[in-house]
């Protein structure tokens, strides 16, 4: 079978390996589509972990049961899967533990990205919404737009939404925010504070990963209110005025999610709602590529050109 793997920075080979035999608790999976990660990035641009190559990146895989081992119930060769997959994605097949497959339904497999809706899901529910709460959502990427349709379904009062990218706004709105702020352009603590009555806001989302937005979160956000922090923040440490942040009586949350079970649950509950029709990532899978153009792909998911939110590749 064919496997992308990263042998340096920016470059992909591709290599023939054999299909590895399956323990009794594995599914051999036939992938149809494996999503590029932002977490992956850093790893292409040769930033995370020195010169660490070769590295099997891919851990967001859909795809078709092609084999299971002996002990593994409740899952047969044909079944639509969508699967959290331990790297080594992007590729033919892999072989993961059953506990990591989701029934896809009849999803189309793209569309079926289970592990980045998971750490949406567990965001929302660590953030415990109340009906009529007021909530800012800071970028408007694929992970806030995926944070903004959770958010959507528990009943805000205002949806507030800001990034610096006039055509993520758009795409906000389109997906129901209540008011859209550019940032660049516009101050983001006013505009709250006008709608919230000077109050700020319930729950602040910090999506991007970086000191701007941070900065942001304590100037929106209402004494005792929630900020989470659901960005990934790599590289150069961050600095928050916990002075005030601690005056202000804030309930800061970690939106970081690294355990098994917590990561599984959220997988489980938002392929529920994916394949009930609940929720769809119909319009934030925006650019489709083959297996051996990820070098393409990686690229893209990198530059964010206009309209872009999620590349995936489609391997069949
Ligand atoms: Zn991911």
């Amino acid at each position: 079978m064919k496997i992308a793997i990263l042998t340096g920075p920016k470059e992909f080979q591709f290599q023939e390996e054999q299909i590895p035999a399956l323990l009794p608790d594995e599914v051999l999976v036939q992938v149809a589509a494996c999503g590029v990660c932002t977490s992956e990035l850093d790893m292409w641009e040769g930033k995370a972990g020195g010169d660490m190559y070769p590295r099997y990146p891919g851990h967001e895989v859909s795809g078709v049961v092609a084999g299971v081992g002996k002990d593994v119930q409740g899952l047969t060769q044909g079944d639509r899967v969508a699967v959290w997959a331990p790297g080594r994605g992007f590729a033919e097949y892999v072989v993961v533990k059953s506990k990591y497959c989701f029934p896809a339904g009849d999803l189309p497999l793209d569309l079926a990205l289970a592990e980045p809706l998971a750490c949406a899901v567990n965001t929302v529910e660590l953030a415990n919404i109340s009906l009529s709460d007021d909530v800012v959502i800071i970028g408007a990427g694929f992970m806030g737009n995926l944070v903004q349709k959770l958010v959507a379904m528990q009943g805000p009062r205002h949806l507030i939404v800001a990034d610096t990218r006039a055509d993520a706004l758009d795409r906000a709105l389109r997906l129901g925010a209540t008011h859209v702020v550019n940032v660049s352009k516009e101050s983001l603590p006013e505009a709250v504070k006008a709608l919230t009555d000077g109050q700020g806001a319930d729950i602040t989302f910090e999506v991007v990963g970086a000191q701007a937005p941070l900065n942001l979160v304590g100037d929106v956000t209402r004494m005792s209110g929630k900020a989470v922090i659901v960005g990934f923040h790599q590289g150069q440490p961050r600095q928050i005025p916990l002075g005030y942040w601690n005056w202000m009586a804030f309930q800061i949350l970690n939106a970081h999610f690294r355990e098994e079970a917590t990561i599984l649950r959220g997988m489980r509950i938002g392929m529920r709602l994916l394949t009930s029709g609940r929720l769809s990532l119909e319009d934030l899978v925006t650019h489709r590529f083959q297996l051996s153009e990820i070098g393409q792909a990686f690229r893209t998911a990198h530059e964010k050109p206009e309209g872009f939110v999620k590349s995936t590749i489609v391997i069949q």
